[in-house]
């Protein structure tokens, strides 16, 4: 058997409990690698690392060029390994090679991104009315645990990492249990690149043996989590304990919304493309396709007719569009969202296993109509592809149902009239809005959610933010005494 260890402390290793955890192809079903099943002990033994390479050593030495060009190497090997990562992440995720290829070119440009802003981290002078200096100063905020989901493995990954070592924080990163295996192989190359032992750690494991035991560990400064709301709340209780900074990205139940004047065949492609993307597993999916009721039964057709062509098949296969689904249990889930959806809603096109796959987690791309948004497939958040496609009456209604979840991650809006699409981008409570597109995702702009999609903000300068703590000095300029006594 394939067995990769784990990262801790500059050198892989097994967990101290001894057991393995098995890794799947999602296209077979079949175990390509194991992983060790971590435990508290060895989460412990990954803070201990991270907070000695935080607190003594070579790190906190680094100047921040010197974190920049070592996240700048990283980039490199990212790009020179780019072929065989984007394999690995396929052949673990079940997502499609061409979709792999994309992420891990954003891995890159992430990693570089921060690299650049590692040296623009910038204090501030404050105004204050007396014969002194007072000065804002950046600090790395320590050791961040980061725990991220099994979508996007290498790029969550990067959005995690990137920005904290640009700060000049030490990592302990636990990947999903099903997809570790991209990051691992990125590992490799940490030490060979320059970062100190105890920098970055992966734990591999299971959430409540490996995740849980980093969320309550005394000595994590802060906790970074993308994943289901359930977990988030678990998240959040737990760090109460020791006051840790939180930041969640928790997914949603997106709006796509078009009207009437919207291009046709733009937005038919827009509304197939914001749900099916990825199998649909993605937290900013548009699975909420709201549509102007004048041309509601033209678009539904349009999405039934262009669905039948997607292309289904082996992940590795260039022209395969969509993947199975990551693992059984997402596959079981999934698949019962479609027999919940038909107790609701007109069954439109898909609805169950995809016939012709003798193995592999393979689902329909399967679109509900005449869903209304108190149906369980408006407000639940499916993470497969399952579009619930709801009529609206105008402007306000359209409005009104976006709106009217527990989300706010992401919404996006189609029209050629510039003043309606504005109206709606301020009305929509969400973190991210798109105009006549879905999806579209940059590192240099904010990502992250309103309501229980979470809080806190990735990406950009934003993401940044999330690891660096504010020290007020004051330095007194005047060689008086204070003369209060
Ligand atoms: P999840 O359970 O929220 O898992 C996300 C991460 O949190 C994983 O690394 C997971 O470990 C870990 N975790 C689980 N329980 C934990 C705990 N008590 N303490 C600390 N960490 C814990 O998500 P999932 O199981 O992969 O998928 C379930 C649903 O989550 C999906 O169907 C979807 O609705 C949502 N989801 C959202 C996003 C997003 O981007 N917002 C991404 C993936 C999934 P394990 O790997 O062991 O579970
Ligand atoms: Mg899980």
């Amino acid at each position: 058997m394939n067995r990769v260890r784990m990262y801790i402390n500059g050198n892989f290793v097994e967990s101290g409990g001894k057991a393995w955890l098995p890794v799947y192809d999602p296209s077979t079903e079949e175990v390509i690698a194991e992983v060790p099943d971590s435990i508290a002990a060895d989460v412990d033994l990954a803070v201990k690392a991270a907070r000695a390479a935080f607190d003594q050593g070579a790190w906190p030495q680094t100047t921040p060029q010197d974190r920049g060009r070592l996240l700048f190497k990283l980039a490199d090997v990212i790009r020179r390994q780019s072929a065989q990562l984007a394999e690995l992440e396929s052949r673990n995720t079940g997502k499609p090679i061409v979709e792999a290829e994309f992420d891990v070119t954003d891995t890159a440009t992430c990693f570089e991104y921060y690299g650049g802003i590692a040296t623009k981290i910038m204090g501030y002078v404050n105004p204050v009315p007396d014969n002194a200096l007072s000065l804002s100063l950046r600090e790395p905020v320590g050791v961040a645990g980061q725990i991220i989901p099994w979508n996007y493995p290498l790029l969550m990954a990067a959005w995690k990492l990137a920005p904290a070592l640009a700060a000049g924080c030490t990592c302990v990163l636990k990947p999903a249990e099903q997809t570790p295996l991209t990051i691992l192989e990125l590992a490799g190359s940490f030490q060979e690149i320059g970062f100190p032992p105890g920098v970055i750690n992966i734990v591999t494991g299971f959430g409540d043996t490996a995740g849980a035991p980093i969320v309550a560990h005394p000595d994590v400064d802060k906790v970074a989590f993308t994943g289901s709301a359930a977990v988030g709340k678990l998240i959040l209780r737990s760090a109460a304990d020791s006051i840790k900074r939180v930041a969640l990205e928790l997914g949603g139940k997106s709006p796509n919304i078009f009207f009437a004047d919207s291009d046709f065949e733009a937005a038919v492609d827009g509304a197939l493309f914001g749900v099916f993307i990825n199998q649909g597993e993605v937290c900013s999916a548009g699975s909420r396709i709201l549509v102007e009721r004048s041309i509601y039964s033209k678009f539904v057709d349009a999405m039934v007719e262009k669905t039948r062509t997607i292309k289904l098949g082996p992940p590795l296969s260039r022209d395969t569009k969509m993947g199975p689904l990551v693992s059984k249990e997402q596959y079981e889930r999934v698949r019962s969202y479609q027999e919940i959806g038909k107790g609701e809603a007109r069954l439109v096109a898909g609805g169950g296993r995809l016939q012709s796959a003798d193995r592999g987690y393979y689902v329909e791309p399967t679109i509900f109509a005449d869903v209304n948004n108190n149906h369980r497939i408006a407000r639940e958040e499916v993470f497969g592809p399952v579009a619930a496609v709801i009529p609206f009456e105008g402007e306000t209604e359209a409005i009104r149902i976006a709106n009217d979840t527990p989300y706010g991650l992401a919404a996006a809006v189609w029209s050629r009239d510039i003043f309606r699409a504005l109206r709606v981008v301020k009305a929509v409570r969400a973190g991210i809005v798109w105009v006549n597109h879905m999806q579209p995702t940059y590192v240099e702009a904010p990502w992250g959610g309103y309501k229980q999609s979470g809080f806190g903000r990735e990406l950009g300068p934003w993401g940044i933010e999330e690891y660096l703590e504010t020290k007020q000095v004051h330095i007194n300029l005047s060689e008086q005494p204070i003369g209060w006594y």
